[in-house]
């Protein structure tokens, strides 16, 4: 059975890295379409203010907690979190299964070349996946069909989109009912990662909990989004119930 807690309204699962990976692993086997998320403060506090991006985290299959802010709030108020599972962690170990059961993916996002390189590298590492297909997340909004076609025609099991957050959580939601493959997984930067394009934080960082200042660091530029975090640690200090 499924567990959530509500953080501002948004559904964030109870789960371990172990339990996030086995109920992905159930999904991909039942025989409709699903979709994952990996929200972290920042689409949690805009989906307060974004009715679509609410409804996406509200119809999702799961919504891995991301962000070392939510597991904190979590803890303040105390409504249950267990840990933070990340997406680039859980996409890891859900490549190492797809390798080790030949499931096959297809990767969509990035600017341009990012997929493909992307590509290249997880078929190095992981030899028996099926590649079926990439492209990259720049596309107009009269090639979407297209976009859908050149996914549906290899359908693959898993399809990861990469647009950014929170464009990519209403570009899966917005077309849950045409694509033709059996889950579908938001996972923003993660194919910069895989491509060599951008770096995860050095581990000391991610056990501290602080990739956020790692990210901040190496993207200055990112610092106006970045103040979510802050501004949301204020706003569960001060709240008296951060559920609804
Ligand atoms: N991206 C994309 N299309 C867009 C916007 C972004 O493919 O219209 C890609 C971007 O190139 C990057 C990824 O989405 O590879 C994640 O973007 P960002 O770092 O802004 O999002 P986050 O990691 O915070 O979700």
């Amino acid at each position: 059975m499924r567990k959530t807690v509500k953080i501002y309204g948004s559904p964030i699962d109870i789960v371990t890295m172990e339990s996030a990976f086995e109920r992905f692993k159930n999904l991909l086997d039942r025989s409709v379409f699903s979709y994952v998320y990996t929200p972290n403060t920042e689409i949690v506090m805009k989906a307060k203010n974004d009715e679509s991006l609410m409804k996406a985290l509200k119809s999702s299959d799961m919504n891995i907690p991301d962000g070392i802010g939510l597991v904190i709030a979590s803890k303040i108020h105390r409504l249950g979190l267990i840990e933070r599972v990340t997406g680039i962690d859980l996409m890891g170990k859900v490549l190492e299964f797809c390798d080790y059961s030949r499931k096959s993916i297809y990767i969509l996002g990035g600017k341009p070349g990012v997929a493909e390189m992307a590509s290249h590298n997880i078929q190095e590492k992981y030899p028996n996946i099926q590649i079926k297909g990439y492209r990259d997340g720049y596309f107009k909004g009269e090639e979407e069909n297209d976009v859908i076609e050149g996914i549906n025609e290899v359908s693959p099991d898993i399809l990861f989109v990469a647009l950014g957050a929170p464009k990519q959580e209403k570009w899966i939601h917005e077309h849950r009912k045409a694509l033709g493959v059996k889950v579908a997984m938001g996972v923003g930067g993660c194919v910069d990662v895989w491509a060599g394009t951008a770096k995860r934080a050095p581990k000391i960082f991610q056990i501290l909990g602080l990739e956020w200042l790692y990210r901040l660091l190496k993207e200055p530029w990112r610092f106006k989004r970045m103040l979510a975090l802050p501004k949301f640690m204020i706003k569960v200090l001060i709240s008296k119930n951060i559920s609804s």
